[in-house]
């Protein structure tokens, strides 16, 4: 599944031209409870440029300007004509305007009307500019702002598009909560999770997480599963624990990769990470018991390592 993307948000308004978003908060990978990037802004290894184009996007953030902030780094990095490893480079002409929120290949839809919701009428809108071919780079990014307001007619409706995208088109989303969107769009789209600050991450927590990234680095597999031992009876604590290992994970991935005592983690490593501890978290919620948890999550995290 690392190699499918979602990324969601929608809201109402079709855009021609965007506001820019206030930008991330931004540091260096070494704060792991905020929202981080690298010097360089780079996204290298997202999941995107490396391992087929994702096609779709959700970008969940109880913040809006946060998750705001990330869409237009993701879709900065699509648009991109700069040197493919350090996309978005921030100084080619497709990233100035995608800055100014003047760049044509990049549509923005937000919510219109009372309930700030895009309507399956402004699906059929985005669908048929979906189909357009990208006229100044190679993709055309269709940006849904908010679509935790949709409702299901237009989750339907977004659901075709999303289930057989144009070649050229990448879809990214924004809400405040996953779970607004039907199961059949949320499976279609690979989730980016950026949990508030003080969202679930309860320091012991963090720091468990932490861990088992450094141990990740280094190869240390037992050491891994003795980790998730500690939560063999605590299905809440497991999965306040894996909440915290997505976002440490996520955190270091937009900050451009982990670097601690062992091997380096590239972005590209922390997707599959991620991924495998999003997938994790669905089995905590069906009651799979910490330690078998644990053993499934290092098996597939190890066998992730070992994929080239
Ligand atoms: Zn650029």
């Amino acid at each position: 599944m690392s190699g499918e993307l979602p990324l969601a948000r929608c809201v109402e308004t079709f855009e021609g031209t965007e506001q820019t978003p206030p930008a991330p908060s931004c540091g260096v990978a070494a704060a792991p409870n905020s929202l981080v990037q690298s010097s360089e802004g780079s996204l290298v290894g997202f999941g995107i440029e490396s391992c087929g184009l994702p096609h779709a996007i959700l970008i969940e953030c109880p913040d809006e300007d946060k998750a705001d902030g990330l869409a237009r780094k993701l879709a900065a990095a699509q648009l991109c004509s700069g040197p493919e490893k350090v996309r978005p480079c921030g100084q080619c002409v497709s990233c100035e305007k995608v800055e100014k929120g003047i760049h044509p290949d990049l549509q923005s839809y937000l919510g219109e009307g009372k309930s700030l919701a895009i309507s399956v009428d402004k699906v059929r809108q985005i669908r048929a500019q979906a189909y357009i071919l990208p006229g100044e780079s190679e993709r055309k990014v269709l940006l849904l702002r908010g679509v935790q307001t949709m409702l299901a007619p237009a989750q339907n409706a977004l659901l075709k598009i999303l289930e057989e995208p144009p070649a050229s088109a990448v879809f990214i989303l924004t809400t405040t909560n996953r779970f607004s969107l039907l199961e059949t769009v949320r499976s279609r789209v690979r989730v980016i999770s950026l949990e508030s600050e003080d969202a679930h991450e309860a320091p012991e927590h963090i720091e468990c997480a932490q861990e088992i990234i450094e141990l990740l680095s280094r190869g240390e597999e037992a050491r891994v599963l003795a980790c998730f031992a500690k939560y063999e009876k605590d299905k809440l604590g497991v999965i306040q624990m894996l909440t915290a290992l997505r976002g440490c994970l996520t955190r270091y991935m937009i900050a451009g990769g982990y670097k601690g005592g062992g091997a380096p983690l590239s972005p590209h490593r922390l997707w599959d990470f991620a991924a495998v501890t999003e997938d994790a978290l669905a089995d905590a919620e069906s009651n799979v018991g910490g330690l078998l948890l644990g053993c499934s999550i290092c098996a597939r995290m190890f066998e992730a390592s070992e994929m080239p």
